[in-house]
């Protein structure tokens, strides 16, 4: 296997232990997962599987940081200042993170840091919008006052992907911690190393003790502890709609804990017959579903094409496919490194090989060949709506690209699937993509007359996913409020209880 260049190399173990109350602590069990690099295929690091004992132990000081009201008794602005102190801390220890999340998973380690800096600011703004709190006054008539008071759920517990390891995490603490919830999260158990130091930063910050815990450990161990916790007061969950749906059941058949369940995708870019050559086009579109080597839940892998532009543009999206190659991720420059895990990597594989025989492919990226996990970014052209390609997701580098007629196609085509994440607009006429977005099935979608990247500003923008992508709010101070309860209160004085 290829030697990483030098300054790559971690200068000291990993601490695999999980955090409890503000501290790190050994596993009750012997019990370890392997966690490896799908570069090199070498062991990173053995991680401690927590089973229910230590899941207990991570919800009982959650529960304990809750009722002491050290958290969720300070003001929203309160909490604001330590969870920025918190981004701040991120965004500084960025380099160490991104080596973590990069060596875990195969990204890029250049897209690794800025994904976490990205994350660390988008925190920071959540912070700020939060500051003037979720509580809204809906009438002071004569002597009587009625407010609808965002109150916390209490004990949250947080199950991630690996996808983007830190910043999914982050994305999680930032919202329920600002609510006035305390956490216990459970990462990915491909990914949880970047994840376990989160703690550490966070009790640096200043956050009290017991209100963020982190457990390592497998989906059915502690994952599912989590899920069927008889004091755990809701899930948020981030991964497949197969392993939401299990959650689900779980959440029912334990106490009726709140789900907010954030889950596949296979997202749409729709081109409009208007672009002509417009430059950069092309590889804006590759780059929507090759992004972190298609493993990004709101990769543009269903590409819709008007039937004029179809036979102009296909061919330059096709040309930007084959000259991609994936590499080493700690290489400079690499835009794709391998998928991140020999498992997923079968998986991806399988899933192409339902193709149908119409199903062609028209374009195929290069492999260096040096590691077991590399998948090359592969580009087909189909018209069969039931298609394999079509239906699933694949969370690999993998695209198909259709024609549509007109607009009312295009959002035929479109919603035509299970899912409802996300979808891309691409025209030059923004007032006819207006009344065109309200009808699609998704939580983001994403109009635009230009190829440059969104401002940082967007993101803040919330969304709920649609369909089976799950549901529950994502981003801004509406993805805070989903993780509180509103209660209604009245406050009346006449003075008559003498
Ligand atoms: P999985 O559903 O396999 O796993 C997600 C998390 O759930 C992991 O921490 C996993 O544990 C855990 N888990 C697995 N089984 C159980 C169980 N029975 N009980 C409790 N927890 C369980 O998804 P992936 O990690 O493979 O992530 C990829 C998926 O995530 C894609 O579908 C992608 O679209 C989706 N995703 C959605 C996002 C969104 O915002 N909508 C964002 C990012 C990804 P472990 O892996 O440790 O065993």
């Amino acid at each position: 296997m290829p030697e990483l260049p030098p300054a790559a190399q971690p200068s000291h173990p990993p601490d695999t232990r999980l955090v409890v109350a503000g501290e790190r602590v050994q596993p009750s069990a012997a019990d370890c997962f392997r966690v490896t690099d799908p570069w090199t295929g070498g062991l990173l690091a053995e991680v401690p599987d927590c089973g229910a004992p230590d899941v207990d132990r991570a919800v009982a000081a959650a529960r304990l940081a809750f009722e002491s009201a050290s958290w969720a008794g300070l003001s929203t602005g309160q909490r604001a200042d330590l969870l920025s102190a918190f981004a701040a801390r991120v965004a500084a220890r960025a380099p160490e993170l991104a080596m973590l999340d990069s060596r875990q998973m195969g990204m890029p380690l250049a897209l690794a840091e800025a994904s976490i800096q990205g994350a660390a600011a988008a925190l920071s703004a959540q912070a700020d919008q939060a500051r003037a709190g979720l509580d809204v006054r809906l009438s002071s008539a004569g002597t009587a006052l009625a407010v609808a008071a965002a109150r916390p759920l209490g004990v949250v517990a947080a199950i991630t992907a690996w996808n983007f390891p830190v910043p999914i995490a982050l994305g999680r603490i930032g919202a329920v911690l600002l609510a006035g919830n305390s956490l216990v999260l459970k990462p990915s158990e491909i990914a949880p190393l970047g994840c376990l130091r989160l703690g550490d930063l966070a009790a640096e910050a200043g956050i009290p003790s017991g209100v963020l815990n982190i457990v390592p450990g497998r989906g059915t161990t502690a994952g599912a502890a989590l899920a069927s916790h008889g004091d755990v007061d809701a899930l948020a969950f981030t991964g497949s709609t197969a392993t939401g749906r299990l959650l689900m059941q779980a959440a029912g058949a334990s106490n009726l804990k709140r789900l907010h369940l954030e889950c596949g995708g296979k997202s749409p870019q729709i081109l409009f017959d208007d672009l002509g050559d417009a430059k950069g086009l092309a590889g804006a579109v590759v780059a929507g579903f090759t992004h972190n080597s298609g493993q990004l839940c709101t990769a543009g892998s269903r590409i819709l094409i008007h039937e004029t532009l179809f036979d102009r543009l296909l061919p330059l999206i096709a040309e930007r496919v084959a000259a991609l190659s994936t590499g080493n991720p700690m290489a400079p420059e690499q835009l794709l490194g391998p998928l991140a895990s020999r498992a997923h990597t079968a998986t991806v594989e399988r899933l192409v090989g339902q193709a149908l025989p119409g199903d062609r492919c028209v374009a195929e990226g290069q492999t260096s060949g040096r590691s077991a996990c590399e998948f090359a970014p592969r580009l087909f052209v189909g018209e069969d709506p039931a298609s394999p390609l079509v239906q699933q997701e694949l969370f690999g580098p993998v695209a198909i690209a259709t024609r549509f007629r007109d607009p009312d196609d295009a959002i035929r085509l479109a919603n035509a699937t299970p899912y409802g994440l996300s979808a891309t607009l691409w025209s030059r006429d923004m007032a006819a993509l207006m009344p065109l977005a309200h009808r699609l099935k998704a939580g983001f979608v994403i109009a635009s007359d230009s190829v440059s990247p969104a401002d940082p500003g967007v993101s803040a923008l919330p969304g709920e996913p649609a369909g089976q992508s799950g549901f529950g709010v994502e981003g801004g101070l509406q993805g805070v409020a989903a993780f509180t309860r509103l209660q209604g209160v009245l406050f009346q004085s006449k003075g008559t209880l003498q």
